[in-house]
């Protein structure tokens, strides 16, 4: 195939894929953005109205356990001023014990409460006029108030009872006060004690997940209550050492998401101070309960995303396939409207194209213009003596030898019609021309035509050149490059005859 200019009609082919697989990227990464923001944005707000659930449930907590505190501490503070009136020693011990254990009937979930001595003697007892015999001077709520007066109300850690009744295996704590005399002197301990069954019955009323748990601590870290158990036999252990324990007693109240370091389940844990007491409550949430419903959306929204993005990159596929193809089918078309079917070089419709294109670009840039006509000598005879086809391929050959000599992308080479083509020659005046013409004839004389063929293939050629100098039209242009031609003809062929 002889190379012939592209026809210019076909413009800039393939950015409209371009543009379009672009967009379409450009649009799923939007989507796949707000997706992706909103899903981060709904998993905040699932985590907050956790937060601000268990932030209630640990109130609610809060409010009973003060309560009930409260209700221990009136009654020791009614056991030590009745025990410090001096009319109440001289009267009978039943009427005593009355008086002295008076308020102690409202309190809930209680034990035994005691009075103890300055020697750690029980020296009054609730659940009997004559108390029974023992001594608690080991005990951390004694040791307590015997050598720190500003004790104030003191919770003990979580202990068994030394009795050998049915509850001995009852955990229990005990709150305590000391008696101090006039003087300020210790002389001894008021001591109730409480069924940690309290706190047992108190988180049953309340409703948490399955895998959520409610927690009560004390400021040693020791687990006072938990529902439910996430290991046995915790109760009254330390865990003052567990990462997510030491984090909670140093802030107090607050809310972080972390794993447990018993069972390594994800949790949220939201935790407050039970007012000024040395007691903290811990609601852990599950993080798997609290985020079902958002990985649910999640993974439904994903999903939906996925397959939406996957749909567009498919038809962006398809449809950019498809303008491929008619870019394609167009381009060919274009060069086929434009290509000589025998030769290759442009046919007539684009030398005439192009001859007006080159015509105007001329005028305006005042640069010369050449055309040149070529015409095979005696070819009818050539025809009649080899053959029409021998004739075909010598006319191929012949538009070879002239698109071999005619090579800056600006020119054309045409056929014009018959054994006859056509040159444009942009920005090159006559002596230019006459050149190339020159070399075209000499290497047409040179081609090896046919064998047996008794003498050369020669070619006239005429040449017309545009100046600015001359006035003549782009038809009068053509019209002198065939005169040109004719007289070469006439004086005696194989020769350039410039116009
Ligand atoms: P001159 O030197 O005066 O140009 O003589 P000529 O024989 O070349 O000119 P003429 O116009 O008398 O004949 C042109 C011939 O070119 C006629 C035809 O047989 C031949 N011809 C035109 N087109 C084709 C073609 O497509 N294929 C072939 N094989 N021959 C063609
Ligand atoms: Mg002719
Ligand atoms: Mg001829």
């Amino acid at each position: 195939m002889i190379a012939s200019r592209t026809p210019p009609s076909t413009g800039k082919t393939g950015r409209p894929e371009r543009l379009l697989i672009l967009g379409s990227l450009l649009s799923v990464i939007a989507i796949v953005c707000i997706v992706t923001f909103l899903l981060i944005r709904e998993h905040a707000s699932a985590q907050e109205a956790a937060t601000r659930g268990a932030t209630t449930i640990a109130q609610l907590i809060d409010a009973d356990v003060l309560r009930t505190v409260e209700l221990y501490d009136l009654t020791l503070q009614g056991l030590i001023a009745a025990a410090q009136r001096e009319d109440l020693k001289n009267v009978s011990p039943s009427i005593r014990h009355l008086a002295l254990f008076d308020r102690s009937t409202t309190a809930r979930f209680k034990g035994d409460i005691l009075l103890l001595d300055k020697h750690g003697d029980v020296i009054a007892d609730s659940s009997r006029i004559e108390p029974k015999p023992g001594n608690f001077a080991d005990r951390d709520y004694f040791l307590a108030h015997a050598f720190n007066r500003d004790a104030g109300m003191f919770i003990s850690r979580p202990f068994k009872t030394r009795c050998d009744c049915e509850y001995a295996d009852q955990w229990r704590i005990s709150f305590s006060r000391r008696m101090s005399s006039e003087t300020g002197e210790f002389i001894g301990v008021a001591v109730a004690s409480m069924k940690l069954d309290y706190f047992d019955e108190l988180f049953n009323s309340l409703d948490i997940g399955s895998d959520s748990t409610l927690n009560i601590i004390n400021d040693d870290g020791v687990l006072l209550a938990q529902k439910p158990y996430l290991q046995r036999d915790s109760i009254g252990k330390s865990f003052a050492t567990r990462p997510n324990v030491v984090r909670i007693l140093r802030e107090g109240n607050g809310s972080f998401s972390s794993v447990s370091s018993i069972d390594q389940q994800k949790r949220l844990y939201t935790y407050s101070r039970v007012g000024n007491l040395p007691l903290t409550v811990i609601v852990a949430l599950s993080s798997d309960e609290v985020f079902a419903a958002w990985r649910r959306t999640a993974l439904l929204i994903s999903g939906a995303t996925g397959v939406l993005c996957i749909g567009l990159l498919w038809l962006t596929w398809l449809l950019a396939r498809e303008l491929r193809l008619r870019h394609r089918a167009e381009r060919e078309l274009a060069q086929l409207a434009a290509t000589d079917d025998l030769t290759g070089v442009a046919n007539r419709r684009m030398l005439d194209q192009s001859l007006r294109h080159e015509w105007f670009r001329a005028q305006r840039s005042g640069k010369p213009l050449s055309v040149m006509m070529i015409d095979a000598d005696h070819f009818k005879a050539f025809n009649d003596r080899h053959g029409h086809q021998a004739g075909d391929q010598a006319l191929r050959d012949l538009a070879r030898v002239i698109s071999a000599n005619v090579r800056r992308p600006a020119d054309l080479v045409a056929r014009y019609g018959g054994e006859e083509f056509s040159v444009i020659l942009a920005e090159t005046d006559g002596a230019g021309a006459r050149q190339i013409a020159e070399h075209i004839r000499e290497a047409v004389q040179q081609l090896p035509w046919v064998e047996g063929a008794e003498r050369a293939m020669t070619v006239s050629i005429g040449i017309s050149t545009w100046t600015t100098r001359s006035e003549s039209t782009l038809e009068q242009l053509l019209f002198a490059a065939d005169k040109a031609l004719y007289q070469a003809k006439e004086s005696g062929r194989n020769r350039v005859v410039a116009g």
